[in-house]
């Protein structure tokens, strides 16, 4: 299996590995195989990978690297992952590189009776399935393959309708707001601050969308009117999450009086550059009522990344919080709303690794961004603890290459299953389907 050979790569025995890893570490399941994933592979570019094909809601990991970076030896891509719910498809973040593998996850060879017998559709319409998309925040690694899926996804059934004639059926995309305020200049910076033509140095996720239409428009205007696309405009529904005026879904941010700092945790919301983590109750952001899918969302700890958020899926099969990039202090935020749940997705850095580039001379305020706005492998499984969870999966694993004897530590403090991530695992929750 994957872990052993990720083990192995590192000069690490089977036997010491499953030593070091220990009974609840990683499922049975996960040594053994899942089986097979529900998707028929008909060409060799279709890979049939390991997964949890009998469960109606399973964790998808598209992309489980940290960071804007490929990092050496590691093939995994950048931060994005799915929930499926029967069919349909939500997806968290969508850093480079996740577009492949959403493809690689879903894009199975489809087959159609016809007068001549069963033939192979032409046309992939896999994102037909895809409900709703929410960035945690708009760092690149977690955004950069949006203008992929923007345009191609349409030729993949993206927001399109289920048949000529029907209503399209726009992809919801929930995000961060504009951030409303410039952040400070820690690193001495001198060059451009770039601008958009509505004078926001920090547009949200709404804005960010249309200046990719008009940054696509010579190809977008090219396939609407000599292809016969549709608009590219009614393939998405945006929702900013934000607490600037315009925002869709304010941010219930507490503002009861002035900064009066209890430890670490600053009470009272001021302005992001201030107090960008205030604590607060989770807060709904989306609803399904077709298929009993509920979305809250948390402010977390990125430091100057304002907004960014920690999301929790609520399914009729069970309960998924997935982190965003966070430290491991969000005075509380995200205790409260991962608690009781049954997976929880943590992003994770090791701390050796860090150690290792503050002496390559590398300036001292990306050595302090990594320390401040990311969390420790020796920190998560506290945290994990502390939500009441019973699986913690690490995913944003920075660097993509380390090693997993650094990995398994995340163990300590946790008394759950923990499972490391890897591109294209997927994980069942709730009960499997018999049969
Ligand atoms: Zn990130
Ligand atoms: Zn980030």
């Amino acid at each position: 299996m994957c872990l052993i050979r990720e083990a192995l790569k590192y000069g690490i025995s089977r036997r010491t590995f499953l030593k070091r890893a220990g009974s609840s570490l990683v499922t049975a399941q996960l040594l053994s195989g899942f089986g097979t994933v529900g998707w028929a592979a008909t060409s060799p570019s279709v890979i049939t990978r390991p997964g949890a094909g009998n469960f109606n809601t399973r964790l998808v990991l598209l992309g489980t690297a940290g960071g804007p970076a490929w990092y050496p030896g590691s093939n995994r891509v950048s931060a994005s992952t799915a929930l499926v719910v029967g069919e349909t498809i939500y997806l968290v973040d969508l850093g480079h590189g996740a577009t492949h593998r959403m493809a690689e996850a879903f894009n199975a060879s489809i087959f159609v009776n016809t007068a001549g017998g069963k033939v192979e559709e032409t046309q992939s319409r896999f994102l037909q399935h895809a409900d709703a998309l929410f960035f945690t925040h708009l760092h690149l690694d977690h955004t950069a393959d949006y203008p992929a899926l923007l345009l191609v996804g349409q030729n993949a059934g993206l927001g399109s309708p289920k048949a000529p004639g029907q209503p399209a059926r726009p992809l919801k995309v929930f995000g961060p707001g504009d951030r409303g305020q410039l952040e400070e200049n820690k690193s001495g910076y001198q060059g451009t601050i770039v601008e958009t033509p509505g004078s926001s140095t920090t547009p949200g996720t709404r804005e960010m969308t249309n200046l990719l239409w008009q940054a696509f428009a010579q190809t977008i205007n090219d396939f609407t009117l000599n292809n016969g696309w549709l608009d590219f405009t009614t393939l998405v529904e945006l929702h900013d999450i934000g607490w600037t005026e315009g925002s869709d879904i304010p941010i219930p941010l507490p503002r009861r009086g002035p900064l009066d700092p209890i430890g670490q945790c600053a009470p009272y919301f001021i302005d992001p550059n201030t107090t960008p983590c205030p604590p607060l109750a989770p807060f709904m952001v989306y609803r399904n009522p077709a298929n009993g899918v509920s979305v809250r969302a948390t402010l977390v700890d990125h430091h100057q990344v304002f907004p960014s958020f920690a999301y929790r899926f609520d399914t009729p099969d069970g309960s998924v919080v997935i982190s965003g990039d966070t430290g491991a202090n969000t005075c509380g935020n995200l205790q409260r709303l991962a608690q009781g749940a049954d997976v929880l997705v943590h992003e994770v850095i090791d701390e050796a690794w860090i150690e290792v580039l503050a002496g390559t001379g590398v300036p001292g305020a990306l050595i302090e961004h990594l320390n401040a706005t990311h969390t420790k492998i020796g920190e998560v499984g506290g945290v994990a603890e502390e939500c009441g969870v019973r699986t913690l999966v690490l995913n944003h694993i920075v660097p993509g290459n380390a090693p997993v004897g650094h990995l398994v530590k995340a163990k300590r403090n946790f008394s759950g299953e923990l499972i490391i991530g890897e591109d294209l695992m997927q994980i069942g929750v709730g009960r499997a389907r018999s049969g």
